[in-house]
C-alpha cells in the first residue's frame, strides 16, 4: 500500500486569517493569547484538511507566526546576543523583535548593520529568499560565541495538540546542515561549519524528546543536498546522520527544488529510514534513486508540483510513478514535490475565475486530493476514483488542445526570430554619441527609478474605479492630475530626466499582465512572501501577446507637459515571468521570449510616440538563477536574449535604461553587460557602494547609476552623505558614465521626505559637477 503525506502546508489560512491576526497583534489590538488561539485554530483546520484527503500523517512543525527558520532559531536556543533580551522577555516578544526589529526614536528600524546613523535601533534579522522561491526566511546569525540548547517547547506543544486531536503525526524539522548553511557568519574569519559539532547533540536531544512523545516519523529537511556543496559539507552528512540515528525516531530525509546530482548516492546511503525526492524538478533522477535506495527504506516521491498551480495530469504522473513502484521493493510514499507553502490555499474561493482556466488549476487543498486519487490509481483501485481520473484527464486534454493556450501567431513570431533581433543597430559607443547629441544632458545626470508616492488618494481612486464607482474618464482625469503633479515637482527640483510616476500602476507585474493575452488573475491566490506579507502572482496560462499599447497614452501625456526628456517605464520579460506562476507545458525560456516580444511592441510604440528614453526594469533577473551552477549559463543566455529582444528595436538615439535592485550582481556581471542597456541603475546605497566595486573592476562598459538614496527608510539623506557616496562611486566608475538616482522606486515613500531627499540629491549632483570642473 502506497502512503501519502505532505512536506508542509500553507500557514496563512483560507482567508489569510494569520495575516490579519498578526497585524492586529502588532498594532496592540489583540494580545499574545488571542494570537496563539488563532494559530492553534489554523493548525487544527489545516491538519483536518490533510486528514480529509486521506493523508496517512498530518505534518506538524510547518506552522510559524512569521517564518519557520525563525522558529528554529528559538527552538535551538541561538537567538543572537546582540538583541540583549532580558531574562524574562516572553518568547513571542523576542520572536517578533528578531523578525521585525525595534524602531529608534525616529521610528526607523535599520535593515542592516553597516548603518551608523541609528545606533539606538535594533535591526531585525536579515531576510533572504528561501532557495529559488519568493518566500523570504530570517537568516540565522552565527559567530564563535553562538551556543545551542533546546530552548522552546512550542514544537512539542504543537505535537501534543495534533495528538490530542487524534491525528497520526509526522514532524517536520529543518536539518542541521541546511540550518547552518542558511545562516550567516557575523564575525570575520569565522566558519559556521565549525558549529556542527555543538549543534548535533541538541538535535539528538530534540529527536529523543519527539520520540518520547510518541512521534514515529520525523521529516528532516536537507534541501541543500540539491546545491553544489563544498566537500567538507558533503562529507559531514554521513557522520552527522549516524550520530542522530542513535536517538531519533524514524527519519525521512527530505530534499527538494533541485537535482541531487553528485549527492544522489550520498542521499540514498545515509542512515535514515526514508528519502524524499523532488520528481518535478528532477524527474530524470527518479530511476537512479530507486536503484540506489536500499529496499528497507521508504521512498517518498514528490510527484505533485508544490511550486506551481497546475492540476496534475494523472497519466503523466502514473507514467513516472509506475516504473519506480516496480523497481523499489520497499515502501513507496507519494507527496507534493516540496512544501505547499509556495502555492495558494484553495480554488474554492476562485468563483470569478474563467471556468476553463480554473479547471486546469490545483491549489494546496486540491493538491492533497490529487494525492488521494494518484494513490488509488497506483494501488490498483482505479475504479474507486474513476470520476476524478476522468475529470483530470479531460482537463489535461482540454488544456493541451486549447486555442486560448496555443496561438499560431505567437509561436510563429518566436520561431521566426533571428539572431539579429536581439542586437541594437550599433555598438554602445556610437549610440552614446548620438544620445549625447540628442539629449544634451549635464554631466552626472539626475533621474529617478520610476514610481512616485502611491498616496492614499491614488489608491482610493483605483479602488473606486475597480468597484465601478468611478468611471474610466474620471479615473483617467485623476491619474493625469497625479502625473502633472509629479512632472511639476520634478521640474521644480531640477531633475534632468523625468518619469511620469506610475500613479496608474497597482503593481509592476500585475499592471502589464492585466493588459497582456495569456494571463489570468485570481481573487484569493495569496502566497506568503514574508511574515504577514502575501503576494498574489498572476497565472500565465497561454501564449503571450500584446493586443494594444499599455503605457503609451500615460507616457505621451507626461511628455506633453514638459520639454525635459520623459523616461518611459516598462517591466522586463524576465521579471514578469519570475513573479508569476508560469505554464509548465513549455520551457520557461520560451514563455520569457514571448513576453519579450510583447514588451518590444510596447517599446516600438513608445518610440513612435516620441519617447526618447525607455527603462525596462529587470529587478528579478538574478533570482531566477538555477540553484546549481550547471544551469546558470543556459538561463542567463536565455534571460539576456529576452531582455535584448525587448530592447533592441530602437534607433541609436533612443536610450534604453534598465534597473536592478537588492541582489548580488558581482557573479553575473558579464551577463548584465551583455544586456547592453545604455544605462543601468542599481541599488548600492545600503551597501555603501560596495556593490559597485565589482562593476568598476569588471570595467562595466556602459553608463551606470548607482543608488545614493536608500528608499526603504523615511530618513532623508543629507547632501554630504550623498556627495560622499558619489565620490566613492566616481573612484570606481568613470565620471563620464555616472548617473545620479535613488536606489529604487519611491512608491512606498511620502511626498515630503521624497522631495526633501531628491532636493538633496540634486544639490549633491551640483557639488560633484563643480568638483569635476575643478571648482
Ligand atoms: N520602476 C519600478 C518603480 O520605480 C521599479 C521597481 C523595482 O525595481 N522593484 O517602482
Ligand atoms: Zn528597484
Amino acid at each position: 500500500m502506497t502512503r501519502t503525506h505532505t512536506l508542509g502546508f500553507p500557514r496563512m489560512g483560507a482567508q489569510r486569517e494569520l495575516k490579519f491576526a498578526l497585524e492586529k497583534h502588532w498594532r496592540g489590538q489583540i494580545d499574545a493569547a488571542a494570537l496563539e488561539a488563532v494559530g492553534a485554530q489554523l493548525r487544527a483546520q489545516h491538519w483536518q484538511a490533510q486528514r480529509d484527503a486521506g493523508l496517512d500523517f498530518v505534518t506538524v512543525g510547518d506552522f510559524a507566526f512569521y517564518d519557520h527558520v525563525a522558529n528554529h532559531i528559538q527552538l535551538l536556543g541561538c537567538e543572537p546576543a546582540r538583541f540583549e533580551f532580558a531574562g524574562d522577555a516572553p518568547e513571542l516578544v523576542r520572536y517578533f523583535t528578531m523578525a521585525r526589529g525595534v524602531a529608534d526614536e525616529a521610528g526607523h528600524a535599520c535593515a542592516h548593520d553597516g548603518c551608523a546613523h541609528h545606533s539606538h535601533a535594533t535591526f531585525a534579522l536579515e531576510m533572504t529568499k528561501w532557495f529559488d522561491t519568493n518566500y523570504h526566511y530570517l537568516v540565522p546569525e552565527f559567530s564563535a560565541s553562538t551556543r545551542f540548547g533546546l530552548s522552546s517547547v512550542r514544537l512539542f506543544n504543537e505535537v501534543a495538540q495534533a495528538q490530542q486531536l487524534g491525528h497520526p503525526v509526522k514532524v517536520v524539522l529543518l536539518g542541521p546542515l541546511s540550518f547552518l548553511w542558511l545562516g550567516k557568519e557575523k564575525e570575520a574569519g569565522f566558519d559556521r561549519f565549525s558549529l556542527l559539532e555543538p549543534l548535533l547533540p541538541v538535535y539528538e536531544q530534540l529527536l529523543a524528546r519527539l520520540k518520547s512523545q510518541g512521534v514515529e516519523w520525523v521529516q528532516i529537511d536537507e534541501p541543500i543536498l540539491g546545491l553544489d556543496l563544498p566537500q567538507a559539507w558533503r562529507n559531514a552528512f554521513e557522520r552527522s546522520y549516524w550520530q542522530l540515528a542513535r536517538s531519533a525516531p524514524k527519519l525521512l530525509l527530505a530534499t527538494y527544488f533541485s537535482p541531487l546530482a553528485d549527492n544522489l548516492r550520498l542521499a540514498c546511503q545515509l542512515p535514515v529510514a526514508g528519502l524524499h525526492v523532488d520528481a518535478v524538478r528532477a524527474p530524470a533522477e527518479l530511476i537512479g534513486v530507486a536503484d540506489w535506495l536500499p529496499a528497507h527504506k521508504v521512498l517518498s516521491v514528490g510527484i505533485v508540483d508544490g511550486r506551481n498551480i497546475w492540476r496534475a495530469n494523472p497519466d503523466a504522473a502514473l507514467a513516472k510513478l509506475k516504473p519506480v513502484a516496480d523497481k523499489h521493493r520497499g515502501e513507496l510514499w507519494i507527496a507534493p514535490s516540496c512544501s505547499l507553502l509556495h502555492v495558494p490555499f484553495s480554488l474554492a474561493a476562485e468563483i470569478g475565475l474563467d471556468a476553463e482556466v480554473r479547471s486546469w488549476l490545483a491549489f494546496a487543498v486540491e493538491k492533497l486530493d490529487e494525492l488521494r486519487v494518484l494513490r488509488a490509481a497506483l494501488d490498483g483501485e482505479e475504479s474507486a476514483v474513476e470520476v476524478e481520473l476522468l475529470a483530470a484527464r479531460k482537463a489535461a486534454a482540454a488544456r493541451r488542445g486549447s486555442a486560448r493556450v496555443h496561438r499560431a501567431d505567437v509561436a510563429l513570431r518566436v520561431a521566426r526570430s533571428v539572431a539579429s533581433d536581439d542586437r541594437r543597430a550599433s555598438g554602445f559607443a556610437a549610440r552614446q554619441a548620438e544620445q549625447r547629441a540628442r539629449f544634451a544632458l549635464p554631466p552626472l545626470p539626475t533621474t529617478t527609478i520610476g514610481s512616485f508616492p502611491q498616496t492614499g488618494a491614488i489608491r482610493a481612486a483605483r479602488a473606486a474605479f475597480r468597484r465601478g464607482e468611478l468611471d474610466a474618464a474620471a479615473y483617467g482625469e485623476k491619474m493625469r492630475a497625479e502625473i502633472e503633479l509629479a512632472v511639476r515637482k520634478q521640474e521644480a527640483l531640477g531633475i534632468d530626466v523625468l518619469v511620469h510616476g506610475e500613479a496608474e500602476r497597482n503593481d509592476m507585474v500585475e499592471y502589464f499582465g492585466e493588459q497582456l493575452d495569456g494571463f489570468a488573475f485570481t481573487a484569493n491566490g495569496w502566497v506568503q512572501s514574508y511574515g504577514s506579507r502575501c503576494v498574489k502572482p498572476p497565472v500565465i496560462y497561454g501564449d503571450v501577446a500584446r493586443p494594444a499599447p499599455m503605457t503609451v497614452e500615460w507616457t505621451a501625456y507626461a511628455q506633453s507637459l514638459t520639454r525635459l526628456p520623459m523616461k518611459g517605464m516598462l517591466t522586463g520579460p524576465v521579471t514578469i515571468l519570475q513573479w508569476s506562476f508560469v505554464r509548465d507545458d513549455q520551457p520557461r525560456s520560451v514563455t520569457t521570449e514571448q513576453i519579450a516580444w510583447a514588451i518590444r511592441d510596447e517599446v516600438v510604440d513608445l518610440e513612435k510616440a516620441g519617447i526618447g528614453i525607455i527603462q525596462i526594469d529587470e529587478p528579478a533577473i538574478r533570482e531566477g538563477l538555477p540553484l546549481r551552477r550547471a544551469g546558470w549559463k543556459a538561463y542567463l543566455q536565455a534571460a539576456t536574449r529576452s531582455f535584448r529582444i525587448s530592447a533592441s528595436s530602437v534607433a541609436n538615439q533612443t536610450q534604453i535604461h534598465t534597473h536592478m535592485c537588492y541582489s548580488e550582481f558581482n557573479d553575473i556581471l558579464p551577463e548584465i553587460a551583455a544586456m547592453d542597456a545604455d544605462v543601468i541603475t542599481i541599488e548600492t546605497s545600503r551597501s555603501d557602494m560596495e556593490l559597485l566595486r565589482g562593476f568598476g573592476e569588471f570595467k562595466y562598459p556602459n553608463e551606470i547609476g548607482p543608488g545614493v538614496y536608500d528608499i526603504h527608510s523615511p530618513r532623508v539623506p543629507t547632501v554630504d552623505e550623498m556627495v560622499r557616496l558619489l565620490r566613492k562611486a566616481a573612484a570606481v566608475v568613470p565620471a563620464a558614465h555616472l548617473w545620479i538616482n535613488p536606489d529604487c522606486g519611491l512608491k512606498t515613500r511620502a511626498w515630503a521626505e521624497t522631495e526633501a531627499a531628491l532636493s538633496n540629491m540634486v544639490a549633491a549632483a551640483r557639488v560633484l559637477r563643480g568638483e569635476m570642473n575643478g571648482r
